[in-house]
């Protein structure tokens, strides 16, 4: 008698995409190109224990990352398609959702303004410029910041300046072999006129540090080469944007390599973020400015839409919730498009409503104020907290009975 062979088994690599999408409760995989969210949720954890063993102040900020990104809830096309619809942020400086969605937004920035841009110079060109100084003490890490920032202003003002537009990001790394040593520096993205490109115009690295070396008043021998890549025109738009996201990518690096770590280097975060309190952390200039009309800071709405297709073909609305055991986000249910209409329509709603009440919290920083960014980080973060203190309770009944679902 003849044997048959069994037939094989059902993988999981021979369910269709369609299939593996519908029976997904791993956002990860319901929807690949939301996977980072996890990646920086569990960054976001580790960072917030850290803040946690902070001052009174890290530990507020500990608090507002907990409830930062916890909850998404995506709009979802019938072909697998996640959209997300709804997040709440930090804000924090260094929390790593907020620096990875600020990072996308400002790529999305780059596609709206792109067309004005290109109106006004029609051949501009585009390169990555990485301006740094020798590493400081920590405990240096504002002063040296301020300087750097005056020899900014000094080296733009120059009539000799190249530029007709940047957009600068300042990031700090942690030096590996000394303790307690940090280095800063501005990663920009530099619009230059086609003709910098001319042998008689172009810049190179050498000419470059010296030129930041004389605005911060040093010896170029004692700066580190700048780093400057050029944007390949022939990418247009999608060269650009690729290299503003570049710009924007850490405002601190490592932390995914210092999970475990909760010695010196932990110490050294907690005093660098001490010392960037009030540090102005983006500057635009020139015709960039202008396509931006000034705004530094991306908002919560730019956040969420990094992608600009519609969710009107949305078949369904998938609520995903951060697991901190895991360390990953899981399907939390589904919600029905009127639910989230009505969602919508409370929280406009129970927002107005709140800054009626806090009129004083919504009226604008008094003009005796708005000259020091520290206290404006001050007022900001106590609106937040209020604003958090108060949703406290409501959340966290509103997580335990998701949780249940
Ligand atoms: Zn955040």
């Amino acid at each position: 008698m003849q044997i048959l062979p069994e037939p094989p088994k059902a993988h999981n690599s021979q369910k269709t995409k369609q299939e593996r999408i519908q029976g997904a409760t791993r956002l990860s995989e319901a929807s690949p190109e939301d996977a980072p969210w996890s990646m920086h949720g569990s960054n976001a954890q580790t960072l917030m224990v850290w803040f946690s063993v902070g001052d009174e102040w890290q530990q507020k900020k500990a608090e507002k990352m907990e409830y930062c990104g916890r909850e998404l809830i995506f709009a979802v096309k019938k072909n697998g398609e996640h959209k997300l619809k709804k997040a709440e942020f930090c804000r924090i400086r260094f929390c790593p959702r907020c620096v990875w969605r600020r990072s996308l937004a400002w790529k999305a920035r780059w596609y709206g303004a792109w067309p004005e841009l290109m109106k006004e110079v029609p051949k501009a060109r585009f390169f990555h410029l990485v301006l740094s100084t020798p590493n400081v003490p920590v405990e240096d890490l504002k002063k040296e910041l301020s300087l750097m920032n005056t020899a900014w202003k000094r080296m733009i003002s120059r009539n000799t300046w190249p530029a007709i537009g940047f957009v600068r990001s300042t990031e700090v790394t942690i030096e590996k072999t000394r303790k307690g040593y940090v280095n800063p520096h501005f990663h920009c993205l530099v619009m230059v006129r086609n003709s910098y490109f001319k042998e008689w115009n172009y810049m190179t690295a050498d000419t470059w540090r010296t030129y930041w070396a004389s605005a911060l008043g040093r010896h170029p021998e004692e700066m580190n080469k700048p780093f400057i890549r050029a944007i390949d025109p022939k990418l247009g738009v999608d060269g650009v944007a690729a290299a503003v996201r570049e710009v924007f990518k850490y405002a601190v690096k490592g932390i995914e390599m210092k999970k475990n770590d909760r010695g010196d280097w932990v110490q050294t975060l907690l005093e660098m973020d001490r010392q960037l309190k009030g540090t102005q952390a983006t500057a635009l200039g020139g015709l960039i400015r202008q396509a931006f009309k000034g705004r530094e800071e991306v908002t919560e709405e730019e956040m969420l839409a990094v992608k600009d297709e519609s969710d009107s073909e949305a078949e369904k609305y998938l609520r995903y919730l951060y697991h901190f055991i895991l360390r990953e986000y899981r399907l939390g249910g589904e919600l029905a498009k009127d639910d989230i209409e009505a969602l919508e329509e409370t929280n406009n709603r129970r927002e107005k409503k709140k800054a009626e009440r806090k009129g004083a919290l919504s009226k604008p920083l008094p003009a005796e104020l708005q000259a020091s960014p520290e206290v404006k980080e001050d007022w900001d973060l106590n609106k937040v907290g209020l604003k958090l203190g108060e949703q406290d309770q409501k959340k966290q009944n509103r997580i335990r009975k998701l949780e249940g679902l």
